[in-house]
């Protein structure tokens, strides 16, 4: 599948970058292209996925610090960039100067904001704070890690709740803590402060006016060399296919749009594709429409129209491990529209980068759409960093997405429940309509299943399976979870693979769907697995392979027997998916496109034309509903 032998592994541990105290801005390549430092380097959690604070960032920021530190004009006119680290929502590391000064953290329960000092944060505010700042005795040992009782404080300026932030300064050390208690229960608690981290001498924080396009002039030449390189890759490519027409996958988020950037240098004609997924932000259709319109490309729409609300009762929410929202919404509109445009192929631009997430981190710059036959992808900025992106559409001075400047880090559906609780915090501000329908949805969805309101409240509803941090909070908040999200498709195992009395092995299990189409579908896709014969009356479907034998009854019982007990396992499950595909079938037609014998047709669901089907079962392998076999089906 992948064609290019160069991938990138994901990274670990520190990451190092470096910052030009003269210019005041973060150096991306091998010296400023102001001053020609060479930039002193600092480090930041990897992966590294450096990004400048945009608009409504540095405003959050402005009133956190102000909150905790009395300082209004702390972060005026400076560059902020920020890096996102792992954490039960958004975790962000402040860099200021070159320097790691805080950590922004998004809580869950209380639903708002709050920060960590790093010791450089407390380095620059010491003196400057008019709040948060304690000073305390100095004590016997270290300070690193330890909590410090009331007694030893000696003042403090400003008041503070538990979980503040605070400057501890003891003696000639600077301290980055946290107060344990509030500030009037402070004096009598044996655990009053804990001192996080310990260093010595103020910061200043460099001057104002640091704007962005002095990042982008001491960094020219470097974006000029990726630019180069980028272009010169795709360019070589499409040379190699110049039958080839070219598209570019315009999603509306910013590294889509670097990629127009390159390919407006790499090749004079192509299309750009919007997938519309019926649940678009408003801003990004309406942005997504002006740009191209704007820049004179035709913009080709492949629209899911209805597709996630008339699928959703049979798939359940949507959740960060279950996305089949991506496949119906997505995958099904661009398959269509790709066979109806470009029958023969295309070559397809896209702005994929490594460092978005595990799932990514090995693409190739060559790929080929494993669901759709007929179109290759082209990565061109597969390596590049988030800041990489900004710099370079700040350099070509492309107009992006406005959600940007609105404490949005990535660009999706509104309602994906890939979002962070902070991001759906500020939807419900941008856009009540639209996250109050949503919302409703859930809470009905939760008091169907028997889950507490918390299940929607703190967003559980976004995974399947729960992660550690998930369960930790369920724990922590004393609310009973379910670690996997029992949706409206379930299956109870009636016997495992056993061996029977008449020789071999026999496996039986129930699967509890809801019916939305008839049984003589059920029989229509068992045509796959071999010849079927089937009773409309009795609801009795069996097929025959040289494997064993398959009975499929109307009330989803599934009854396989087998030679060993592997083959009655793989007959089981191309049984269960069987059924899946003929009543949750979303009509995308990936599976036409997949059967090389043409032996499907969409009529309500796949018709598979028996005299052409090999039983190959290719069809099966790239339908998106078999796909998610074992999340769709609750054990
Ligand atoms: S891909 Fe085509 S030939 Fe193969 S099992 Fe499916 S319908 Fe039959
Ligand atoms: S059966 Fe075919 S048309 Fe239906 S969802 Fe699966 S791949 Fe798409």
């Amino acid at each position: 599948m992948r064609n290019s032998k160069k991938v990138t592994s994901f990274r670990h541990g520190k990451v190092v970058f470096k910052w030009c105290d003269e210019c005041a801005t973060l150096v991306l390549g091998d010296e400023c292209a102001i001053c020609g430092s060479v930039g002193r380097p600092f480090s930041v959690t990897a992966p590294g996925d450096l990004r400048p604070c945009l608009q409504a960032d540095t405003e959050l920021l402005k009133r956190i610090f102000y909150t905790y530190f009395g300082v209004p004009d702390f972060l005026d006119g400076v560059q902020i960039f920020l890096n996102k680290i792992p954490g039960e929502d958004r975790a962000d590391e402040i860099v200021v100067d070159g320097r790691v000064i805080g950590v922004l953290l998004f809580d869950i329960v209380s639903d708002d904001f709050r920060l960590e000092l790093r010791i450089d944060g407390a380095r620059a505010l010491a003196d400057i704070a008019k709040k948060g700042v304690v000073e305390i005795d100095m004590p016997r040992g270290h300070l690193k890690g330890k909590n410090i009782p009331g007694t030893m404080i000696k003042r403090a300026r400003g008041t503070f709740n538990a979980n503040d932030p605070l400057i501890v300064l003891a003696g000639d050390f600077i301290c980055s803590g946290i107060a344990r208690v509030p500030s009037d229960q402070a004096k009598n608690s044996e655990r009053a402060i804990g001192i996080r981290d310990v260093g010595r001498g103020r910061l200043r924080i460099a001057g104002k006016k640091r704007c962005w396009s002095r990042f982008v002039e001491a960094n020219i030449s470097y974006f000029k060399t990726l630019e180069a390189k980028a272009v010169s890759d795709v360019k070589s490519y499409l040379n190699s296919k110049k039958d080839m027409p070219v598209t570019l996958s315009f999603s509306g988020g910013k590294d889509s749009l670097a990629c127009f950037g390159i390919l407006e240098k790499a090749s004079k004609k192509f299309s750009m594709i919007f997938v519309n997924t019926g649940l678009e932000f408003p801003e990004t259709t309406e942005y997504v429409r002006r740009f191209a319109e704007k820049r004179g490309f035709e913009l080709l729409i492949a629209d899911a129209n209805n597709g996630f609300w008339n699928n959703v009762d049979f798939f359940g929410p949507p959740s960060k491990d279950f996305r089949w929202c991506c496949k119906v919404c997505k995958l099904g509109p661009l398959t269509a529209l790709i066979e109806d445009r470009f029958p023969k192929g295309t070559i397809t631009i896209e702005g994929n980068r490594t460092f978005e997430s595990f799932a990514r981190a090995r693409i190739a710059f060559v790929e080929n759409n494993p669901f759709v036959p007929n179109q290759i992808i082209l990565n061109p900025i597969r390596e590049w960093r988030s800041v990489d992106v900004w710099g370079y559409i700040w350099w070509k001075n492309l107009e992006y997405n406005p959600l940007y400047e609105n404490e949005y880090e990535r660009i999706g559906c509104y309602l994906c429940p890939a979002c962070l609780a902070s991001e759906w915090k500020r939807t419900k501000m941008l856009h009540p309509k639209l996250s109050s329908q949503w919302e409703k949805y859930l809470y009905a969805w939760a008091s169907k299943m028997n889950m507490p309101e918390e299940f929607v409240k703190y967003g559980f509803w976004r995974w399947k399976v729960l992660p550690k941090k998930m369960r930790r909070l369920a724990a922590d908040i004393k609310i009973s979870i379910p670690t996997v999200r029992t949706d409206c498709i379930q299956m109870k195992m009636v016997k495992g693979a056993t061996p029977c009395v008449a020789g071999g092995f026999s496996l039986e299990g129930v699967v509890m769907i809801p019916r939305k189409r008839s049984f003589a579908k059920i029989a229509e896709m068992m045509k796959t697995i071999g010849p079927v014969r089937y009773s409309d009356e009795y609801e009795i479907a069996m097929v025959k392979t040289k494997d064993g034998t398959i009975k499929v009854f109307g009330g989803g019982q599934i009854v396989v027997t087998s030679s060993t007990p592997d083959t009655t396992d793989e007959l089981f499950e191309l049984a269960v998916k069987a059924l899946l595909r003929s009543q949750l079938c979303t009509e995308c037609g990936i599976c036409v496109k997949n059967c090389q014998r043409k032996a499907i047709k969409l009529n309500d669901g796949p018709m598979i034309l028996e005299e052409r089907c090999s039983h190959c079962g290719k069809c099966t392998d790239a339908c998106v509903i078999a796909h998610y076999y074992d999340k769709l089906v609750s054990r």
